[in-house]
């Protein structure tokens, strides 16, 4: 089937739901103007190396581990930041790479993540009715009206904050930090200093005898497949002006690519099939995630896949369900023996943290850590039953010692979310938590 021709404008004549109804209408076209005056955060040449990675996990030869912050704030824009929520997901990657038997891919929800899509345009909050925040790039999360109003100098802002997170991911990847040895002398302290870790002593001695005997059979350490680690981006592509803005054609091929990020996804709320995200995004050469609720409708998920994917490229799109671990029984089954049916082929990755929000007693919005263990471990088992390939995990997490989600080894209980809950829209796994869930994925990986 032969599609409409495309631009990087073509979306504007679509409908895009989500976008903020900027007030000076001049002002947020001249931002975007000026975004794309300005250099890409990321290269095509990194892009398609990604997007071959991503083609191996579609075929069961390696794994996605995608995480970061729901909605990443300007204010926390900061080295310390930024380099635990790095050391949390490369020591996930090590166990889960140790334990799967394949390479991990790291693909951060940093350098861009700035943009939220609500349920609703206003919020109650303590008391009064106020715009709802939309992402730092939009607006500002303070309480009151002038804050939330949207303003198009934050998309500058969050250009150049993502310039400067991604230029420390750049240092500390290819700079000594990822080093394998460094990373696993971490988890050796986790596993020494949390209260379950010696859940998880087995499998730690075990990397570390593996790493015992690449120096005794006198592999040289100091090479730089075991001194750096290839790191990616990816945001939520919701604010179409400035995927526009960061839309580059490649001069080596003629290809489009979005250098906002590596990987963009579309969120459940933006998938609409005669959208301005779809259309925008069946152009652009990345890697592309699309979000599966428990709502969907199967013939239209096939429509998007051939829409999204026409070639049926490898590593071209990942389908990111979250259906919580209560609905997932009822729905991956069929998507994934559908999807098979068509000969599609995919990255099939599980967001357990989206399906599974509550709100606790104490008002706070929240997770529980066994629900999404459970959704993980639905998501491994149905994939193996149906014969198709559970090829990824996607995380709403960060490196700070935060109590947003409950449960795990500290038994974080309701009564304790009000201790340091400082997410500013959904509750993320702490260090540990995300640390444990990598040790019990890792189980089930071996399985
Ligand atoms: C998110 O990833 O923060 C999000 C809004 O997800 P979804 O589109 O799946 O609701
Ligand atoms: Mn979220």
């Amino acid at each position: 089937m032969t599609q409409p021709p495309w631009s990087k404008t073509s979306w504007q004549q679509c409908t895009a739901l989500q976008q903020p109804n900027w007030p000076d209408k001049k002002e947020f076209a001249q931002v975007v103007d000026t975004i794309s005056q300005l250099p890409p955060l990321v290269f095509a040449g990194e892009i398609r190396e990604l997007k071959k990675e991503l083609a191996m996990a579609a075929e069961g030869e390696a794994f996605l581990l995608q995480g970061g912050d729901c909605a990443e704030a300007f204010s926390m824009c900061t080295a310390p930041a930024i380099r635990e929520l790095l050391k949390v997901i490369l020591q996930m990657a090590v166990v889960m790479s140790y334990a799967g038997g394949k390479p991990v891919i790291k693909v951060g929800r940093m350098a861009g993540q700035y943009a939220k899509p609500r349920s609703a345009d206003t919020e109650m909050v303590g008391g009064i009715e106020l715009p709802s925040y939309r992402g730092d790039m939009v607006n500002g999360i303070e309480p009151n009206i002038e804050a939330r109003r949207p303003d198009p100098e934050r998309m500058l802002k969050g250009y150049y904050l993502s310039c400067s997170t991604m230029n420390l991911l750049r240092a500390f990847t290819q700079g000594g930090y990822a080093a394998l040895e460094r990373v696993h002398s971490w988890n050796n302290a986790f596993v020494k200093n949390s209260p379950q870790g010696q859940q998880y002593e087995k499998l730690a001695r075990q990397i570390d005898q593996a790493i015992n005997f690449m120096r005794i059979v006198g592999i040289d350490t100091d090479i730089p497949q075991l001194k750096q680690a290839s790191f990616y981006t990816s945001h939520e592509a919701l604010l179409l002006g400035y995927e526009q803005a960061l839309t580059r054609q490649d001069s080596t091929t003629g290809d489009w690519y979005d250098c906002s990020g590596h990987m963009l996804w579309i969120g459940e709320r933006t998938r609409q099939l005669d959208g301005a995200h779809v259309e925008f995004f069946r152009g652009v050469h990345n890697p592309i995630g699309v979000k599966i609720g428990p709502n969907h409708d199967i013939d239209n998920v096939k429509q998007l896949v051939r829409t999204l994917n026409p070639e049926n490229e490898p590593g071209r799109l990942t389908l990111i369900t979250r259906f919580g671990a209560k609905k997932i029984g009822d729905g991956l089954p069929l998507l994934a023996r559908e999807m098979k049916k068509e000969g599609f082929k995919l990255v099939w990755s599980c967001d357990p943290m989206h399906g599974n929000t509550y709100t606790a007693e104490s008002g706070h919005k929240t997770r529980n850590f066994d629900e999404i263990m459970n959704e993980i471990r639905s998501f491994f088992e149905i994939h193996w039953s149906e014969g198709t390939v559970p090829g990824g995990i996607h995380f709403e997490m960060t490196g700070e010692n935060v109590t947003e989600c409950t449960g795990g080894g500290r038994k974080i209980l309701d009564h304790h979310l009000a201790e340091n809950y400082l997410t500013n829209c959904d509750p993320r796994l702490n260090a540990e938590q995300s640390l444990e869930l990598a040790f019990q994925i890792a189980e089930l990986m071996r399985e």
